[in-house]
């Protein structure tokens, strides 16, 4: 399926519970975002962060309330177009046992050496993978073993570039790089919030200040929402 031309995603009172026997973990939480905005969430662990993004991503389903992308209930549309739409940037981030290369395309015929480049370039991939013995031809190990972390979260943002999906969900990951790497990441970041409509889940203060609309989540309920100079 082709992917839609994102729009507007507006929650509307959503509440959500992992089973019937549970308590409510997501409690009326409502926002609209805009093509081309950022939105940071955050809040507490366990405040329902996470779930806000498996619910938009369609993980989960059987959420009360209404999420709906330009307008179409999520339940209505296709899992395979809301994948199209929508690049999500898991803590974990898979990695092929293949080359640099691959894992930036994910092996897409359309995607050419050229454009894998530019996007690694975009977000300060391309530094360390000339670096590595064969480049973009390097193989990286199952699970990413032979690249650090910072490296495979550049290599996922170089592939989240290359996807040209509309919309890109960062979960933010909280380990400790170098902090070179820091740098790098910290720029991606910035570069991508300014070409895609993000919605991330934020640790580094650099990434909430690049935010049009912060949500402050505490036990599954927004308690405030604001820029960064209102909160
Ligand atoms: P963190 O900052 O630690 O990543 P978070 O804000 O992303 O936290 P969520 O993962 O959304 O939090 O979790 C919200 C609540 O839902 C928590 O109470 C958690 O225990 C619960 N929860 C999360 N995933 C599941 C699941 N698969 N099954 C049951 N409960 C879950
Ligand atoms: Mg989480």
């Amino acid at each position: 399926p082709e992917p839609l031309p994102l729009q507007e995603i507006v929650f509307d009172n959503v509440s959500f519970r992992y089973s019937e026997d549970t308590p409510d973990v997501l409690k009326n939480v409502s926002f609209t975002l805009k093509k081309g905005d950022r939105l940071a969430l955050v809040g507490t662990t366990g405040s329902g962060k996470s779930t806000i993004i498996k619910l938009l991503a369609k993980t989960y389903t059987g959420y009360r309330g209404s999420i709906k992308i330009n307008g179409i209930e999520l339940t209505d549309l296709p899992l395979a177009q809301v994948r199209e739409t929508i690049s999500v940037m898991q803590q974990d981030i898979f990695m092929f046992n293949n080359t640099i290369e691959f894992n930036i395309s994910l092996g897409r015929e359309a995607i050419t050496h050229e454009a894998v480049e530019q996007a690694a370039s975009f977000v300060f991939a391309n530094h360390f993978i000339n670096k590595l013995p064969g480049g973009y031809q390097f193989v990286v190990q199952d699970n990413g073993d032979n690249l650090s972390k910072g490296q495979a979260q550049l290599i996922s943002f170089a592939r989240a570039i290359c996807s040209n999906n509309e919309l890109i969900i960062l979960d933010e990951a909280t380990s400790a790089v170098d902090s070179v790497t820091e740098q790098y990441i910290q720029q991606a970041i910035a570069n991508i919030f300014s070409l895609k409509t993000v919605i991330a889940v934020a640790h580094r203060l650099s990434t909430i200040k690049n935010s049009d609309l912060i949500l402050v989540l505490e036990e599954g309920e927004i308690i405030e929402r604001g820029n960064h100079l209102e909160l």
